[in-house]
């Protein structure tokens, strides 16, 4: 089953997505890490995105979609994804929508993660992603130590886009770009809700008891086909 994570910067998109994975045979793929990537490893693309992704802004729907393309032609990905910040508008949803279809796949549920202004400000300030086994934690409300995280110190980093004024304009753009895009999903029938203010085990508590029942309904359809072809 394919699944998408919504919710605003610091929603806790990235977190919940690595604990699925953990659990799940599923894969995350976060267009804001293949868009740092670039912006790392200084590609023409990367030089091009670099001030927009600081300044809060969209890239383009073309280039994600092409990046997205590559993901889920890929026989290895086959049903096995989770959309982590993908798609952020309208577009982005018919150009997934057709690239699964072509494949023979389609989303089968949608979170929401909704959290209010102070704490997207608050968690997205604190974050910290270790750039070797991309953890991430909080300085505040998760703080890394040696209980939590083997890696050494040095390879924790606050993203560049962390900061005051690039989190309200995230904020910003996530409300009026992405937010309305849910009523889409509501629509179809495939959206929960989750509060995302809740701790993260909590959170996850709740994904992972949707996750395991569709999981289960999956199991239970596949083999009521198999038991009508015997
Ligand atoms: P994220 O890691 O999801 O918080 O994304 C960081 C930044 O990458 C965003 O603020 C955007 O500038 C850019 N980005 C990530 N995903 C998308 C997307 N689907 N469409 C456009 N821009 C994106």
């Amino acid at each position: 089953m394919n699944l998408v994570i919504f919710g605003p910067p610091g929603a806790g998109k990235g977190t919940q997505s690595n604990n699925i994975i953990n659990n799940f045979d599923l894969k995350q793929v976060s267009t804001g890490d293949l868009l740092r990537n670039e912006i790392k490893i200084q590609t023409d693309l990367g030089k091009k995105i670099e001030s927009i992704m600081n300044n809060g802004k969209l890239v383009s729907d073309d280039i994600v979609n092409t990046l997205i393309g590559k993901i889920i032609s890929n026989p290895k990905n086959l049903n096995k994804l989770i959309f982590d910040g993908y798609p952020r508008t309208i577009s982005q949803v018919y150009s997934l929508e057709k690239l699964l279809k072509e494949f023979n796949q389609k989303i089968s549920i949608v979170f929401s993660l909704n959290v209010d202004k102070d704490i997207v400000s608050k968690r997205a300030n604190g974050r910290v992603v270790c750039t070797r086994c991309f953890r991430i934690f909080n300085v505040y409300l998760n703080p890394p130590n040696s209980k939590n995280h083997k890696c050494e110190k040095k390879y924790l980093e606050k993203r560049t886009d962390d900061n005051s004024k690039t989190i309200l304009n995230r904020y910003k753009t996530y409300v009026s770009k992405t937010k309305p895009i849910l009523d889409y999903y509501s629509k179809k029938g495939i959206l929960h809700n989750i509060d995302g203010s809740q701790k993260i085990d909590e959170i996850y508590h709740e994904i992972k008891g949707i996750l395991k029942n569709i999981r289960d309904w999956h199991y239970v359809y596949f083999l009521y086909k198999f038991l009508e072809k015997i």
